[in-house]
């Protein structure tokens, strides 16, 4: 028996799939719609009518990464007219897309004796609980619980103590601004997210977001003090940035458990904030007003394109060459160290 401690985000529970009520980005609708290898092989080897039914409607990019053809006006092939999931009703329940399944939430992350349950602020309801309903900082709950699994080694446990108090450590000097010029100083990091922006995957039948990146690529020459103006006009959005980096670093910074390697998570972490600090940016100039419903929305941008593709994620992570790229230099007086254990 093995006991393990299980976080999750105080408003875990608070959440509930809004649908067609408030939602204004569905997610049968509309959204890109990543498929799991499971599914994608599946589909692939389903026989018969329904297979056929099946395959017309995904297809692959050039990573091989596979996905659903939405219609030309977003809504998911699968979805009936009784707005009824088609995979379900045709090929069961075992058939359906993981994503599908679960989505918004992720369970279960592991890094030794601790999982993680938490949630995608890219979902639209997830977003509004995040940056509407609870406070600047984050809170988390944690329970204890007995499992299966054989007791893990006390290396493991000791790797699992480190890296926890490193990441709860990383999260609070977020929270306090220690880390402001790492997430604001868009201007020293141009050329990565140029280069980021050329490599990322963008999808089909995506038009919010395309229409917000073509003109994002267009204000890039600028940002620097295009920014410096939005976050003095915004003055909430720093807050907003920072309690959005701290989330991102709570969950990303588990990746590191492996080979304790810091500086791929910590880098996503800078540079999603700084692919999203350029699409505020985007509505901003759009618009001509910055609130907290183009948060949610920036948000909910970010996440449909970055965090459905593993080739986008790891765009994010990338440990580019150290000598020209201008993350590192932020770095070198920190007393961050790369790697949390030998
Ligand atoms: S984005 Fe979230 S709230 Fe909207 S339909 Fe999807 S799961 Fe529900
Ligand atoms: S496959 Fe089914 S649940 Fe998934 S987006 Fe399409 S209709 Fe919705």
């Amino acid at each position: 028996m093995a006991e393990i401690v299980r976080e999750r985000p105080d408003f875990y529970d608070k959440y509930i799939c809004t649908g067609n009520s408030t939602c204004f980005d569905v997610c049968c609708n509309a959204w890109v719609i990543p498929m799991d290898k499971r599914a994608a092989d599946l589909y692939n080897e389903y026989p018969g009518e329904t297979g056929e039914y099946l395959r017309k409607n995904i297809y692959h990019n050039e990573k091989n990464e596979w996905f659903i053809r939405l219609h030309e006006d977003g809504r998911c092939p699968f979805l009936t007219e009784d707005d009824l999931c088609g995979v379900r009703l045709k090929a069961g329940e075992d058939a359906q897309i993981l994503i599908c399944d679960v989505y918004p939430r992720e369970r279960d992350i592991k890094a030794g004796y601790y999982r993680l349950d938490t949630l995608m602020l890219s979902c639209c309801e997830v977003g509004r609980i995040f940056y509407k309903e609870t406070g600047d900082r984050l809170k988390f709950i944690r329970t204890t619980e007995s499992n299966d699994e054989p007791e893990i080694s006390p290396e493991l446990k000791e790797r699992t103590d480190r890296l926890l108090a490193f990441r709860d450590g990383m999260v609070e000097a977020i929270e306090n601004g220690s880390f402001d010029r790492n997430l604001f100083e868009v201007r020293e990091s141009t050329d990565t997210i140029k280069g980021i922006l050329e490599d990322t995957i963008y999808f089909e039948n995506n038009g919010r977001s395309e229409e917000v990146f073509a003109n994002l690529r267009k204000l890039l020459p600028e940002s620097g003090d295009l920014i410096n103006d939005l976050l003095r006009d915004v003055p909430e959005l720093k807050k907003w940035l920072r309690k959005t980096a701290a989330y991102f670093a709570h969950r990303n910074l588990l990746d590191s458990f492996q080979d304790g390697s810091v500086e791929g998570p910590l880098l996503s972490v800078f540079r999603s904030i700084h692919v999203l600090l350029l699409i505020c940016l985007s509505i901003y100039k759009e618009k001509g007003s910055f609130d907290v419903e183009d948060m949610i929305e920036s948000v909910h941008i970010f996440g449909n394109i970055y965090i459905i593709s593993m080739h986008n994620i790891s765009l994010l992570k990338e440990v580019r060459n150290r000598s020209k790229d201008s993350d590192y230099v932020l770095n070198e007086n920190s007393e961050m160290r790369p790697y949390l254990y030998p």
